[in-house]
């Protein structure tokens, strides 16, 4: 591809709205452009790099046993209805009535639109176990789109739904997803680490996510330093520390109004400052350990999410469970009012409610009649911290380190929940109706591109990974006013490296040689080919990998270019 031909949008100038590197890098490059909130473009040149990601996927997704197909993004509401989740999954599902006044929904996944298929045409053990993926534009309605397109409403996603006779196969099938994961990470040259998950809504037993490691990732992750251990905070069932979660008897010790001193103590926690009418709710285990912690008042609950914890892996949003959760250690387990399925914070603000429930994520581990207003102190010893560096590991290995990561992908054993609620039956050999297991298996292939470039930067622009680049290599002739001799090399040169079968970029913009080696840089092309009049009087041209602090001579042959790359 010819510059002349390709217009860069790059720009100098930091759009305001972007807080981390890859979101500034990506406008900057000109990869994507905003048409609204989480709704990203992906331009020409960002498009190449998506492409590329998804080809890494499918390969290894097809290498891997699985069979792509393509399902419809707007679903049934019937289906969802079926499942059950309809009514569970929220604001986040983006719901739409046709003219008939039906109504549907924009996929945030796809486990109901598939499980219908597999039940219409699956009858027999013999067609089993089938994984079946797509690679397919998904729509959440995210409470707080942001950081481009790695948090965006509208994304890609590689979802993947295996189904099985019995839970051994579907184990199986979990270890060759695990392991296709593992390649496909690896072939992106992203740094990643495989983590015990929590199961979220889409529900089901064991689960995985995959973590690209970068300081910008909203997930912390509780790692050992010389085990295996490997957890996202929020999936730590115990803390990690061995701390064991309170006893189902624990009686309600204190629900608060803070005094001053407590409203202190959240305040630098959550690095806002709570002042006004704030009130905290704080519910005590009997043994000191806290279990349950709200606030209520006429703050902003932007200033909540706005506030920026060193040890929370996001914006705090006291309306998440699992930042609560994240942010106090992992004894927070449900906080929410009485008969509420979802415990959302949010709602505490707006409604006079009583009689929250509170405890532990575990069965009949609640503890009931937890109320505003009456008075007492969060206690001084009250651990505000959650899971601390150095705490022993619960592998016995090691010491716990905590490290921030990306969710790229998130695999599940999901078992019987969506073929049991959707009516699945299968023929066994004896002739026996059997409800199959069902694993399903996701990659964010947009989030992955912006999470590569968190990992992979510099001062002057992205550093492309040589197998996501948009382009290999940049050839780029100097001082083309004076002489036509580096042209017409560099004409050759890119011509050659095209019938090659490389993906060449000639900046043939004529421009003087720095603002062509910043845009170079800018877009993060890993290889780049100088060529001027006086490395031609010695039949050379300047090598520099995009990494490499300084550029040297080679010899201005196609071979010794090839040998570069
Ligand atoms: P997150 O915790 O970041 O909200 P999730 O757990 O809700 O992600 P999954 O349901 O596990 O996401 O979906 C599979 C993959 O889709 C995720 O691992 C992630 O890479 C990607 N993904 C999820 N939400 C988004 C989003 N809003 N924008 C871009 N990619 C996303
Ligand atoms: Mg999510
Ligand atoms: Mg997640
Ligand atoms: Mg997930």
């Amino acid at each position: 591809m010819r510059l002349s031909r390709f217009p860069l949008a790059t720009t100098k100038e930091t759009p305001a709205d972007a807080e981390i590197i890859s979101h500034r890098l990506m406008l900057r490059a000109g990869l994507i452009r905003k048409l609204g909130a989480g709704l990203y473009t992906w331009m020409p040149l960002g498009l190449r790099v998506l492409r590329k990601v998804e080809q890494i996927v499918r390969d290894e997704m097809n290498r891997a046993g699985a069979l792509e197909l393509l399902m419809p993004s707007v679903q049934p509401a019937e289906l969802w209805q079926e499942s059950g989740r309809w009514d569970v999954m929220g604001a986040e599902m983006l719901r739409i009535k046709d003219r008939h006044k039906n109504d549907f929904c924009y996929g945030p996944t796809h486990e109901e639109v598939i499980t219908h298929h597999v039940r219409q045409d699956i009858r027999s053990y013999k067609q089993l176990p089938i994984n079946y993926y797509q690679i397919q534009t998904k729509f959440r309605d995210e409470r707080r789109p942001r950081f481009g397109v790695m948090r965006a409403r509208e994304f890609l996603m590689k979802d993947a739904y295996s189904f099985h006779m019995d839970a051994e196969g579907l184990a199986a099938e979990y270890q060759n997803m695990r392991a296709a994961y593992t390649r496909i990470f690896s072939r992106i040259g992203a740094d990643f680490r495989a983590v015990k998950a929590d199961s979220g809504n889409i529900g089901g037993a064991a689960s995985e996510e995959f973590h690209i490691l970068a300081g910008a990732g909203e997930d912390l992750l509780a790692v050992s330093t010389e085990g295996d251990y490997a957890a996202n905070v929020e999936a730590a069932e115990t803390h990690p520390s061995g701390r064991p979660l309170p006893a189902p008897t624990a009686a309600l010790e204190t629900v608060s109004t803070p005094g001053q001193k407590t409203c202190e103590q959240v305040s630098r926690f959550l690095n806002v400052p709570l002042t006004g009418k704030v009130k905290l709710l704080v519910v005590k285990a009997a043994d000191g350990g806290l279990i349950g912690i709200a606030l209520r008042g006429d703050h902003e609950l932007n200033e909540i999410k706005a506030a920026k914890h060193p040890r929370i892996a996001s914006p705090f949003e006291m309306a998440k469970i699992e930042d609560v959760q994240a942010a106090f250690g992992c004894e927070v387990g449900y906080l929410g009012p009485v008969n509420c399925p979802i415990p959302v914070i949010a709602d505490f603000a707006a409604a006079e409610i009583a009689d929250f429930v509170c405890g532990a994520n575990q069965n009949d581990a609640h503890l009931r009649g937890a109320n505003w207003g009456r008075d007492c102190a969060l206690p001084e010893t009250a651990d505000l911290r959650m899971i601390v560096e150095g705490d022993p590991s619960p592998d016995g290995r090691g010491t716990i380190k905590l490290l921030r990561g990306i969710e790229g992908g998130h695999i599940f054993q999901l078992g019987q929940k969506y073929t049991q609620a959707m009516g699945l039956s299968v023929l066994d050999e004896k002739g026996e109706a059997i409800t199959p297991q069902m694993g399903c298996y996701g990659i964010g292939v947009s989030r992955m591109a912006a999470a590569v470039i968190e990992q992979s930067h510099d001062a002057n622009g992205i550093i492309w990974p040589d197998a996501i680049a948009p382009f290999r290599v940049i050839v780029t002739p100097i001082g083309t006013d004076k002489s036509p001799a580096a042209k017409e090399a560099a004409e050759q040169l890119y011509q050659q490296l095209i019938d090659a079968g490389v993906e060449a970029l000639l900046d043939d913009r004529g421009l003087r040689p720095g603002p062509m080696f910043a845009d170079a840089d800018l877009i993060g092309i890993p290889h780049r080919i100088v060529i001027g009049d006086k490395g031609l009087a010695n039949q050379q041209f300047e090598y520099k990998h995009r990494r490499a602090d300084k550029a040297e001579m080679i010899p201005a042959t196609l071979d010794a270019v090839l040998a570069k790359l």
